[in-house]
């Protein structure tokens, strides 16, 4: 690889990636205050590149948001609502028995399960979702809770972490997304989710669910009052717990959306964020597997283009999104599978649909 730099800053950096070298704290700020964005991208492109050649994978996916009541109600979140408001709702289990069942003969491989911190439910809910879907959708795996609904799970079982997870596991957890965190910082956190955990119980949370050997992603929510800092230091808080567990699958850069939250005032991300963000995720994060472009946040378009600049996954044709909608994303609620493979393909690469571990379901047609 023979990356052409016009910032002499970057110079260093672009040999360290062509030597394999790991990037350092000050790389990555540096790689941020750049805006050689063509550099940093063919640098993300070379390391993507050199580990999935022309394959962009995509997964047949369906997501579940059962509850928007949440007792956090975190300043940046526009899906959470007060128990007794108008909009709020919990399914029951049979309502998401209906809303799977209306899927059912669809190829659907992996149901994302999510929802806010609902008193009301018990934790025996949560089993009985499981076992539910587990019964209806054998072929497809279960990837829910975030380490938050995790903590509050264990709280409400009285269990332990691990026995909590273990339950879960024996119910039908296969799998954990990741959200959570949003960003690994104490300023961040007592500002805008002092209610949520924090990164210390994020990280205990998301190790213990490694130990149990389930699979976990990691997600950055950026675009809001982090500095540049924080956004390195969180990367690297993740690569150093990667380094300890092997257990994130992938990291998702969740580009954050203002509109009916308490943070209206702060505008949309750019382009050029997305990408970067994206890209120096792909250098920085070395141990972590995947990176992905989630459509769903940063638009198809911009999503497509991001396969060059590091991303090797569209995460998923979704179905019905309902979180990042609430905040005012304009992107479509689902996506067809032939959308999916058309965006790949119109870029020269290489449909691969996946189920939830990267095993592929369906190789380039
Ligand atoms: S981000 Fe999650 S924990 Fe915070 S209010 Fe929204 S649903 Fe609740």
């Amino acid at each position: 690889m023979d990356i052409t730099v016009k910032d002499p800053l970057l110079t260093d950096i672009a040999k360290k990636v062509r030597e394999g070298e790991r990037l350092s704290l000050s790389d990555a700020v540096t790689l941020y205050r750049s805006s050689d964005l063509i550099a940093i991208g063919r640098m993300a492109d070379s390391v993507r590149k050199a580990k999935y050649g022309n394959k962009a994978y995509y997964v047949y996916n369906q997501h579940i948001n059962y509850t928007n009541v949440c007792t956090n109600m975190c300043s940046f979140c526009a899906y959470a609502e007060e128990e007794g408001s108008k909009k709020a709702y919990t399914w029951s289990i049979d309502e998401i028995r209906k809303r799977i069942m209306e899927r059912i003969d669809e190829p659907v491989k992996e149901l994302h399960i999510v929802g806010g911190l609902n008193r009301n439910l018990t934790f025996d809910y949560f089993t009985d979702m499981l076992k539910m879907i587990r019964e209806i959708r054998p072929d497809a795996a279960i990837k829910a809770f975030t380490a938050v609904e995790i903590d509050y799970l264990s709280g409400l079982s009285g269990f332990s972490l691990e026995k909590t997870v273990s339950v879960l596991k024996e119910a039908g957890l296969m799998m954990m997304p990741g959200g959570g965190a949003e960003v690994m910082s104490d300023r961040v956190h007592d500002t805008l989710f002092p209610k949520k955990i924090g990164k210390d119980r994020w990280l205990e949370v998301t190790e213990a669910v490694h130990r149990t050997g389930l699979n976990t992603n990691a997600t950055m929510l950026y675009g809001h009052i982090e500095t540049i800092e924080e956004r390195v230091n969180h990367l690297l808080t993740l690569r150093d717990l990667q380094d300890r567990t092997g257990g994130f699958s992938a990291f998702i850069p969740l580009s954050f959306h203002s509109k009916n939250t308490k943070l209206s005032h702060i505008p949309a991300t750019t382009a050029f964020d997305d990408l970067k963000t994206i890209a120096i995720a792909r250098l920085v994060l070395d141990n972590i597997p995947h990176i992905k472009a989630y459509w769903v946040m940063i638009g198809e378009k911009l999503a497509q283009t991001a396969l060059f600049f590091g991303a090797d996954d569209l995460d998923g044709t979704i179905i019905e999104e309902r979180i990042t909608h609430t905040a005012g994303a304009t992107s479509a609620k689902g996506l067809s599978r032939k959308s999916m493979e058309h965006m790949i393909r119109s870029a020269g690469l290489e449909p691969v649909e996946r189920d939830s571990f990267y095993n592929e379901v369906r190789g380039a047609a």
